[in-house]
């Protein structure tokens, strides 16, 4: 049975760098397939070495488009797909998720023989388009990534929002660390607090953006580093997780109380 996973988080919270690196962490021994669905459309350039064109941009010139279009294969063949997003300013950003699953189907690209599917979701707004891998038949499980500010952890009450009201699986929080004070216990609360727990902690690292520059990930340039590590036991806690709740997000009122309390 293909596992599917949803990783959700605020944009620029650290989502796709831990989607391009477990997906690499499972490469060796499984059948992976990525597809983002953030309109920035870069969940995959780590893995494939440039940035592939979206599903939404093919269709503009190709409305007939057939999976070579669209699937592009990355580091020891993860197959990888961009859903896209309109030009900044115009038109709906959660279509090109809608668009991206509905192609995605109609190709069986979903009916292969996959191992392990994940999702790269924007979660600044849960609307329709970005609800969508939440929904039945696309991930059965969700995680969210976070750090221990404000914003972010504000974000993923949203997110738990969402979950809950689409009877989603949650299976945990990753602290993707930003090196403010408290942080670990900030996130750790938090999770407590939603019904949840921290699955895995990530430091803040520069050889994320030494890798990033270079359009790898870190398992691929620096395999033998401890960040490598980090990402490979995180691959690993998400693959034997078996412990998935409803969340129960925080009340705004009491969000302030509880992230003032750690100031
Ligand atoms: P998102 O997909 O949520 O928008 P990204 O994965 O693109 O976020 O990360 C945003 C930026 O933060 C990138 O430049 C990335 O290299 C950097 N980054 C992410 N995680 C780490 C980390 N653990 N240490 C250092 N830099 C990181
Ligand atoms: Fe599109 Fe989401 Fe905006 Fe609705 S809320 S118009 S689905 S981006
Ligand atoms: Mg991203």
């Amino acid at each position: 049975k293909t596992k599917k996973i949803a990783i959700y988080g605020k944009g620029g919270i650290g989502k796709s760098t831990i989607v391009s690196n477990i997906a690499a962490a499972n490469s060796k021994d499984k059948e992976v397939l990525v597809i983002g669905c953030d309109p920035k459309a870069d969940t995959t350039r780590t893995l494939v070495g440039e940035r592939i064109p979206t599903v939404l941009d093919t269709l503009k010139i190709k409305k007939n488009a057939v999976t070579e279009d669209i699937l592009y294969m990355g580091y020891n063949d993860v197959s990888c797909v961009e859903s896209g997003g309109p030009e900044p300013g115009v038109g709906c950003a959660g279509r090109g998720v809608i668009v991206a699953m509905n192609l995605l189907e109609r190709l069986g690209i979903f009916s292969e023989n996959l191992d392990l599917i994940i999702y790269d979701v924007l979660g600044d707004v849960v609307c329709g388009g970005f609800a969508v891998p939440l929904r039945e038949n696309f991930a059965d499980e969700v995680y969210i990534v976070t750090s221990g500010e404000y914003m972010a952890l504000y974000a993923a009450n949203n997110i738990c929002k969402g979950i809950k009201k689409l009877n989603g699986k949650f299976g945990g929080i990753i602290c993707n660390c930003r090196g403010i004070d408290n942080e670990l216990e900030i996130v750790q609360e938090f999770a407590e607090r939603v019904n949840s727990r921290v699955i895995g902690v990530v430091p803040r690292n520069e050889i994320v953006q030494k890798s990033e520059i270079d359009a790898k990930t870190v398992l691929e340039k620096f395999p033998d580093s401890k960040q490598a590590e980090i990402y490979r036991k995180l691959a690993n806690s998400i693959n034997l997780n078996n412990d998935f709740v409803i969340p129960e997000p925080i009340d705004v009122e009491v969000f302030d109380e509880f992230f003032r309390k750690f100031q």
